[in-house]
């Protein structure tokens, strides 16, 4: 168990890590942020930082021993980067869980062989591969790299005119899954954290609108049934549990069906602090940030109790122009990056409003 004045140490530099160390602060603990060259708004508020490449084994060495944990803010961390580190320092969550969440074929999967269903998939190495697999799942379908996608990058829609060789070359030629796809009524996730001894908590499900494959918002409660709401943070339970899992992480879902006949369908896992937990910086209790502190710390979980009706918006690219009126607008809880360049399709900030039951 870490006490006050001892050390995290985090890999990554971005929004995530920052918002990391300013739950860190009020608990008394400090963070040593390790990320490449780059724009890294981490550095602005980290007590240490160490400005280097994953694959440099010296700076990882004194990093590593400069720290009582580490974790990170995002799971394409390299293997080999989490093992130099493992065999110095704990990792939480541990690497084992990076190689499950890190391949959405392994991952996919590992979430099918522990009973929960997810959307129909086949691996693709070639465009072979594809041809079988577009005739087995039908069109459309979604065509998905294994490796390094996020925010729908490194994915291409298998629609009823698509070329498949077009298709291939749009992701590249890389390892791929194709995806059955999925009529979803809704996207939502659970935000979930985990202990070494077992504890487990779950925020309230909540609901995900997205624009141009980007979360736009967030909203809580969601609009489901309180039995899908239940199986949904059971589904994230036996997640964590079956990966030992020690810190925050999100798995969404698709809601297909309605009423009677609502489903879920597990989308991925993501082992860190997540987007869509954004909303628990002025809308619970405790925040995600504290709360992966917490876990990885060895403390006790906080409540994860949602203090009202709850609506996030991030703030993509030039939204954030908006700042001035935002900050002036009461009850909206405003958090801004610090990031240098608003370019388009980057995250930059968020703002949540929470409607609480007595206002
Ligand atoms: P992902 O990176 O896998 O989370 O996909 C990004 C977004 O693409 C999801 O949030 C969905 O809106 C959409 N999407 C992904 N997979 C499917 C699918 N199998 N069927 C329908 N829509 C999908």
């Amino acid at each position: 168990m870490l006490k006050p004045g001892d050390w995290i140490g985090i890999l990554g530099g971005g929004q995530l890590a920052r918002m990391m160390v300013l739950a860190a602060a009020p608990l008394g603990l400090k963070c040593h942020i390790y990320a490449p060259k780059g724009d890294n708004p981490a550095f602005d508020v980290a007590a240490d930082f160490t400005e280097a490449a994953y694959d440099d084994e010296a700076a990882l060495a004194t990093f590593a021993a400069s720290v009582s944990v580490v974790t990170y803010e995002f799971e394409n961390i390299p293997a080999r980067t989490a093992e130099i580190l493992a065999a110095r320092v704990p990792v939480f969550p541990a690497p084992e869980a990076l190689q499950k969440t890190q391949d959405r074929w392994v991952e996919k999967s590992f979430i099918r062989d522990l009973g929960l269903s997810v959307p129909e998939f086949r691996a693709v190495s070639s465009l072979a591969d594809l041809e079988t697999a577009v005739d087995a799942l039908g069109r459309p379908s979604v065509l998905k790299t294994r490796r390094f996608g996020y925010d729908g990058k490194g994915q291409a829609m298998i629609g009823p005119e698509t070329d498949l060789a077009e298709a291939w070359a749009r992701v590249g030629e890389a390892p791929s899954i194709l995806e059955g796809f999925v009529p979803f009524e809704k996207e939502v996730s659970v935000v979930a954290a985990r202990t070494a001894t077992g504890a487990f908590v779950a925020y309230d499900v909540c609901e995900n609108q997205h624009k141009h494959h980007i979360l736009d918002k967030t909203l809580l409660p969601a609009q489901i049934s309180a039995e899908t709401a239940a199986r949904a943070k059971e589904a994230a339970r036996a997640i964590g549990d079956a990966l030992s899992y020690i810190g925050v992480f999100a798995v969404e879902f698709f809601i297909v069906g309605a009423g009677s006949n609502e489903r879920l369908l597990v989308n991925e896992i993501a082992p860190r602090v997540h987007n869509s937990g954004h909303w628990t910086l002025g809308g619970a209790e405790t925040s995600q940030f504290e709360q992966h502190i917490r876990a990885v710390a060895g403390w006790p979980l906080g409540s994860v109790r949602r203090l009202g009706q709850i609506e996030m918006t991030n703030l993509i690219g030039d939204d954030v122009d908006h700042w001035r009126d935002l900050v002036a607008t009461p009850g909206l809880y405003v958090s801004l990056y610090g990031k240098a360049e608003a370019r388009p399709g980057r995250k930059m900030g968020h703002v949540t409003r929470v409607i609480r039951p007595d206002a």
